[in-house]
């Protein structure tokens, strides 16, 4: 099971290091290295890029990143326990591994980057979508990352590769489609988790796309979105009434009709009612 390198099964790294997993901290780790070899493979070729991890835990994903042949990884760890196996496998490539013992919401982690960029995680689930959102907002596009492959709970994942007219369909599919090529690319039970979590989890690929799919002022994209599914079950032309006092002409001159529900308005829709609002 443990053939990728020749650092001991993460098995024993739990037991020397006395790590158990905290809920606190999202932490629900993968022990087979296979299986993290095989996430790491989902990134694409990683040969001759920087990888940003965030959340390694014992390190089976940043073991499975390395051995496929990540350049450099940087690891951000909120959790010091684990600083000491990281420690190994930093000695075991040298030069190729640096953790930096911090809260992923508190770095500027670019800073530390050389381009081309690939993040690949499997995030603690209490701050995964608020990582998301920020890597799909930077105030520049192209953003600093390349590839964003990320493990989350299946129902997020179903999020964020939604299509207009189903209940999954929001924000941040429209966050994430807009500037991306979005698509889910492996599925785990949760038996393949220590401890298993209650749900199923999924891995999601965004590929960044060199221009947004369709012209909108990022701003005011977000600002018409976030009041558009804030009251997702209104008419546009009532849940976006603050957004303009005359918002049903703009609606009409943007091709859609004012009784359309937020979920039924595809990303180009939105970016035509941007620019009208803008305009
Ligand atoms: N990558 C490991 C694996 O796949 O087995 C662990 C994944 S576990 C789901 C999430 C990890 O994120 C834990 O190691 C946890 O300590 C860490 N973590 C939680 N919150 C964090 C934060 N705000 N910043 C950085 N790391 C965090």
């Amino acid at each position: 099971m443990s053939t990728i390198d020749t650092l001991p099964p993460l098995r024993d790294v739990i037991a020397a290091h006395g790590l158990t997993a905290r809920k606190s901290m999202g932490q629900n780790f993968l022990l087979d290295l296979n299986l993290t070899a095989k996430i790491a493979r989902q990134a694409g070729d990683l040969r001759g890029h920087d990888v940003l991890e965030i959340g390694p835990g014992p390190g089976g994903l940043t073991r499975g990143l390395l051995a496929e042949g990540a350049r450099r990884v940087l690891a951000i760890e909120k959790d010091a326990r684990c600083l000491a196996a990281l420690g190994d496998i930093s000695a075991a490539y040298p030069d190729r591994l640096t953790v930096l013992n911090a809260d992923a919401l508190d770095l500027d982690t670019s800073a530390h980057l050389t381009p081309p960029i690939r993040v690949v995680s499997n995030l603690p689930y209490n701050v995964g979508t608020e990582l998301l959102v920020r890597w799909l907002t930077p105030p520049q596009w192209p953003p600093f990352w390349d590839s964003l492959t990320l493990m989350f709970q299946k129902e997020v994942a179903q999020r964020i590769v939604a299509q207009p007219g189903g209940k999954a369909y929001g924000r941040l599919a429209i966050l994430s489609q807009w500037r991306a090529d979005a698509r889910i690319v492996m599925e785990l039970p949760p038996e393949a988790f220590t401890p298993p979590p209650k749900v199923r989890s999924a891995v999601v690929h965004l590929q960044a796309l060199d221009e947004p799919r369709f012209p909108a002022d990022a701003k005011t994209l977000s600002r018409i979105v976030a009041a558009a599914f804030n009251q997702r079950r209104k008419m546009l032309r009532a849940a976006l009434k603050g957004v303009a006092p005359d918002i049903e002409d703009r609606i009409l001159a943007a091709g859609l009709k004012p009784t359309d529900r937020a979920e039924q308005v595809s990303i180009e829709g939105f970016c035509a009612l941007a620019r009208q609002v803008a305009g």
